[in-house]
Formats: C-alpha cells, sequence, structure tokens
C-alpha cells in the first residue's frame, strides 16, 4: 500500500496553511466581517452564548459564497441565526447580552434555553454508557451488540462547528454532560471483556482534531493480538470537509496516513466516516485531494450526514455529493433524519419530505452511489429507515423498518406507521392498521428514550479486576470477563 504523494499545491512551493479558527471573541478581526449585515451579526454574538459558534479561515475563504449570505448553505451551517432561538429567548437574551447585564443573570438563562433544546437525545446519557460496578464507564458508549463507540479527550472539539449539531452540549461546557475519556486503557480493558465487538468508532467532537502522535496512542493498542475480535477501527470526522488539509499539507499529514495503512496492514479495515453535509464541501481540489489519498491508503471512506432544513434539502446537492464521492473512490452511506435537539425545528423536515428528496436524489445517481441508506432515524430503539410511503389495504403508511436495533432481532424487521405529513421524529409516529403498538414496544422496547430499562433493571456490568485484565493481555482464560453483557450503541 502506498501513499499518494503530497498535494502538488504543496509541492509546487506554496506554504502549507496553517488552521485559523476563529470563535465569537474572535471573528470580527475576520475579513469577511464587515461583509455581514449588521442584523445579522448581531445574532452571531447573540446566539452564540447559547449555541456553540466555531469556525475557520479555510471555510470561510472557499466554502461559504458571500454574495449569497445569510442563504448560503455553509453560512447557515456554521454561523447561528436568530431564528435558531424562539422569539421570546432571543428578545430575552438580546437584551442581556447586548445590555451587558450581570453575568449570572446571562448564564442562568443560557442554562434555561439549552436545557429546553434536549442536550442528550436517545438516551444517550442515560441508556448507553456502560457501567463497571453500577458506576458509569466515561469516555465510551455501547448501545448495539458489535459497536463501541470511545471519545477521546483530545477529540472533543471541531475544526468548526454546525449549528444543528447533537453533540453541542459537548462544546458549551456542560461539562456534567460530556462525554469524554482520558485514557484508552479502559477502553481496550473493556473491549477484552467483550469478544462480541467487532467494531470500534473513535468519535467526537472530531478526533482528528488531535495530532496524529496522540491518535496513535488510541488506536495502536487497538492492534494488539488479545483484541483480534475488533475487526473494523472506524473514525468519525468532519475535517474531510471542514479542514481536509489535514489529510493533505498538515505537518503530520502524511503521519496520519500512515498509521491509516498500519491498521490495514494489521488486517484490519480502516473506516473513516466522512461527515459531509452539502455537495460544495466536495468541489474544492484540496478535498478531493484528501479523499484520493485516504482511500489510497486502503482505508475506506464512507460518506454520511443529516437531511438539513436550509442547508441540504436540495435533491441535487446530494446527487453531486455521492456522484463526487464515488468518482474519488469514496461510499455513500447514510442519509440521517436532523436529531430531536438543539434548534430542531429550524432545521427539521416532515419525515414525508425527507423520503421524497431522499428517492428525487437516488433517482438521479447510479448504482454505484446506491449504497447509500435513508433517510435514517437514530432514535431510541435503533436506527429506522424510512423504505417507502405506501398505500396497503386502503390505508397510507409509512414503511419502516431497524438497520440496526437495541435487539437485534427487530433488525430488517418490516413495519409500518400511519401515514403523517406532519410528523418529523419516530416518537410522533403511530402504528398503523388500529395497532396500538409497534412489534418491538410489544417486545419491552419504546419509541422514545422514556419507558425502557427502568435504571433498577440495568445490567451491572462486573469490573475487571487488574490480575483478570493481565490474564486476558497474556491469552489467559478470560472467560468470566468475557461472558459480562451490555447493551450497545452504534455510530451516529
Ligand atoms: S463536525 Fe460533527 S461533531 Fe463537530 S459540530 Fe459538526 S456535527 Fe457536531
Amino acid at each position: 500500500m502506498t501513499t499518494t504523494p503530497i498535494a502538488s499545491w504543496n509541492s509546487a512551493g506554496a506554504l502549507a496553511p496553517k488552521f485559523k479558527p476563529f470563535i465569537r471573541q474572535t471573528i470580527a478581526n475576520s475579513r469577511q466581517w464587515e461583509w455581514i449585515p449588521p442584523d445579522l451579526q448581531e445574532a452571531v454574538q447573540v446566539v452564540s452564548h447559547v449555541l456553540p459558534f466555531r469556525t475557520n479561515e479555510y471555510v470561510m475563504d472557499h466554502l461559504i459564497d458571500w454574495s449569497n449570505i445569510p442563504d448560503d448553505p455553509i453560512y447557515r451551517l456554521t454561523f447561528p441565526h436568530r431564528d435558531m432561538l424562539a422569539p421570546d429567548d432571543y428578545a430575552q437574551l438580546r437584551e442581556l447580552v447586548l445590555g451587558r447585564a450581570n453575568q449570572q443573570a446571562l448564564t442562568e438563562l443560557v442554562r434555561r434555553i439549552r436545557m429546553r433544546m434536549n442536550p442528550h437525545p436517545a438516551g444517550q446519557m442515560t441508556h448507553n454508557v456502560p457501567r463497571v460496578n453500577d458506576a458509569p464507564l466515561k469516555g465510551l458508549q455501547h448501545k448495539y451488540k458489535e459497536t463501541v463507540l470511545f471519545f477521546p479527550s483530545a477529540g472533543q472539539t471541531c475544526h468548526a462547528y454546525c449549528t444543528f449539531c447533537f453533540r453541542w452540549p459537548q462544546f458549551v461546557g456542560m461539562d456534567d454532560m460530556k462525554f469524554d475519556a482520558k485514557e484508552s486503557h479502559e477502553l481496550a480493558s473493556y473491549l477484552r471483556m467483550h469478544p462480541e465487538v467487532t467494531d470500534v468508532l473513535i468519535t467526537g467532537g472530531d478526533p482528528l482534531i488531535m495530532n496524529t502522535r496522540s491518535l496513535e496512542a488510541y488506536i495502536e493498542p487497538l492492534l494488539a493480538p488479545d483484541l483480534a475480535h475488533i475487526q473494523n477501527i472506524r473514525i468519525g470526522t468532519k475535517s474531510v470537509a471542514y479542514w481536509p488539509q489535514r489529510f493533505v499539507t498538515d505537518r503530520d499529514a502524511d503521519d496520519l496516513l500512515r498509521l491509516f495503512e498500519r491498521v490495514v496492514d494489521s488486517g484490519k479495515n480502516m473506516a473513516i466516516m466522512g461527515h459531509y453535509n452539502h455537495a460544495v464541501e466536495l468541489r474544492p481540489d484540496i478535498a478531493q485531494q484528501a479523499v484520493k489519498r485516504i482511500v489510497g491508503t486502503g482505508a475506506t471512506l464512507r460518506m454520511q450526514g443529516p437531511l438539513i432544513r436550509h442547508i441540504n434539502e436540495d435533491p441535487r446537492s446530494w446527487a453531486e455529493l455521492w456522484q463526487t464521492g464515488v468518482r474519488l473512490g469514496a461510499i455513500p452511506y447514510y442519509m440521517f433524519v436532523e436529531r430531536d435537539t438543539g434548534p430542531r425545528e429550524y432545521f427539521q423536515l416532515p419525515l414525508a419530505r425527507a423520503h421524497e428528496i431522499f428517492q428525487q436524489a437516488y433517482q438521479m445517481v447510479s448504482g454505484l452511489s446506491r449504497t447509500v441508506r435513508g433517510p435514517s432515524m437514530s432514535a431510541f430503539p435503533g436506527k429506522v429507515v424510512i423504505d417507502g410511503i405506501a398505500n396497503i389495504g386502503g390505508e397510507k403508511v409509512f414503511a419502516l423498518q431497524f438497520l440496526q436495533a437495541r435487539n437485534a432481532d427487530w433488525v430488517r424487521k418490516p413495519f409500518y406507521a400511519r401515514f403523517d405529513p406532519k410528523a418529523t421524529w419516530m416518537d410522533e409516529l403511530k402504528p398503523a392498521f388500529g395497532k396500538d403498538k409497534f412489534f418491538f414496544e410489544e417486545e419491552g422496547g419504546s419509541r422514545s428514550e422514556y419507558g425502557a430499562e427502568p435504571p433498577g433493571q440495568r445490567k451491572v456490568i462486573p469490573l475487571i479486576s487488574a490480575r483478570q485484565d493481565e490474564a486476558l493481555r497474556g491469552g489467559g482464560t478470560g472467560g468470566s470477563a468475557a461472558a459480562a453483557g451490555c447493551g450497545a450503541r452504534t455510530p451516529a
């Protein structure tokens, strides 16, 4: 496996660009700030007290069309807008921010608004965190049997923040609600106890905000012989769009690609889960070089992202994104439904419209792009895809199925919900054909994050002792540890 040579525009003698972020306190220093009308500037200053705001020079110079703000999709994606808050909330907040009121009143209002925005959808805080001796294992999530999510502490920021992000509490200092793990030791120990786990998703934030040496410290232990059951190491990242230089011209870009090659050479799959929101993100030459360099290592690059009103509701954008990606060697993977968190009312689309957009985009592309699945909801019981809208026995219904589920037996079983043109999320759907419950609710599952797995009935995972851990590292019996049960979670 060989690494694609360094980017031509870099080897031609140009200096590698340096990453330069902008946040609320520094955005006025950007050369574009004066192009933003005062009312939009005010919205950035006010709303960014509630929702995290961070963009960078590359996004501003190459992805945003400044002649089209505020409607430009990448402007909407990275710059807070007043309509992302309820009008009353915006008015109160504006008064406190512009009036420079006392800090405590501002902090309290910000906290109240954030708590109304469902900071942790789909039971993340209560149901997916593994526990040892009834204490949560910080930095890990395990919802679906075969996949563990790992949140390295150094990877909990991003090159820019998306205004719709469902991980937003991590960026705004709600520390009591933050997932992170300081060391990879806990991860490796947990995985030794769980031979049923085949996939580790390293996620954030964006793990590729870390330098390669830090990332290596997390990944190398996963290549150990006693973790042979780990077949796929995934990294969820938006850097492919927000900072593709990470793979091309950053000082340790080549080291990063060599790390990917080592994973591939070890016999495991190195899977980059690239987060793209709009076709424009894959138009710059540097973004295309990044894709080629990633797949040149033998790693796979899958493309996924949510469908978001104001940003990517044009099916042509999705079709272009998938077609360009396929031409470069990437694999279209998921179109998600925007999650039930943050400024959801601003970004959400009815499920019926989401299905229509997916279908139209799907019809525009060849079979090679039709690896994509969607629109898919990462809901509490699992990942539910809308397969279609049908008329069955005189009733208009949504045809649904689980692509992933808390209970593996539910996967790929078709089920039906009454058609509702306004429904935007799973918990607004009602079973079709006069039934009271969906099949999985009859089997103990729940549509919403409330109602299943009462805390008292949660399984407690026994803490592995240091001696057991040593035995497992040395290829010892490991039987008792391996027998421990768990919940599970998959990439969002
Ligand atoms: S890059 Fe991903 S984690 Fe970061 S803000 Fe955007 S959606 Fe959230």
